[in-house]
């Protein structure tokens, strides 16, 4: 695809998408604008269904939504609260760890910048740079497998890995559109950019696709 053509892209997607669910940790940034809430909700939806993150975070929110609450519950309280998210155990743990490490370092704020955020355990760049994009509007793009996959198949990028595609797109994706392209990408390739079989014949982006790499399509 020309360069050009992401701006289309974008806004196609924008109008055509607002009828879909937006993914978890997006629509509880909107509602909560809590750092604390997206942080913890974007490790629970590591390897995780949205449907199965989006109970669990209803259910430990309602049991502590502050790093000093959440030190006030046991592994086995979070573990029940979360359960089935993947890896529960390893989760629980986690949360905990990082509930002490932000009370003990941070005075229980979140940090504001992705480094910062990645020196957390747990915390790898694709937190880091969500929490720092919807948590603090910082200039950051979260990518993920979906906006890796989907940013290669249009021929916007030529990449092999999550990380590469986020250099390449902070090289080239104008900046007004860093903060919203991780939510618009996931929510594509839920709906229709999947990653197996893609949907192209109703896609409203597919005059302006290279479909890269798509071998099989519905
Ligand atoms: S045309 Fe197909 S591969 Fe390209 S963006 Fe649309 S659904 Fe994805």
């Amino acid at each position: 695809m020309n360069d050009n053509d992401i701006v289309k892209v974008v806004n196609v997607l924008k109008r055509e998408l607002e009828i879909c669910e937006p993914p978890i940790v997006s629509s509880l940034a909107e509602k909560t604008r809590s750092p604390f809430q997206i942080l913890i909700s974007t490790l629970l939806s590591l390897r995780t269904k949205d449907e199965i993150t989006a109970v669990a975070c209803k259910n430990l929110f309602a049991l502590a939504s502050t790093p000093e609450e959440m030190l006030k519950l046991s592994e086995e309280k979070i573990i029940r609260a979360i359960y089935p998210v993947g890896f529960y155990r390893n989760k629980a743990k986690t949360i905990l760890h990082i509930c002490r490490e932000l009370i003990d370092k941070y005075k229980s704020k979140v940090p504001d910048t992705a480094e910062e955020l990645l020196s957390l355990k747990g915390v790898g760049r694709k937190t880091a740079n969500l929490v720092a994009a919807l948590g603090y509007n910082r200039k950051e793009i979260c990518v993920d497998i979906h906006v890796h996959r989907i940013s290669n198949r249009l021929g916007y990028v030529k990449t092999g890995t999550p990380e590469k595609t986020e250099y390449a797109l902070k090289e080239k994706l104008p900046q007004k559109y860093w903060s919203i392209y991780n939510t618009l990408m996931v929510t594509f390739g839920k709906n229709i950019c999947r990653p197996v079989s893609p949907f192209c014949s109703k896609c409203p982006v597919s005059m302006q696709c290279d479909r890269v790499g798509v071998v099989k399509s519905r």
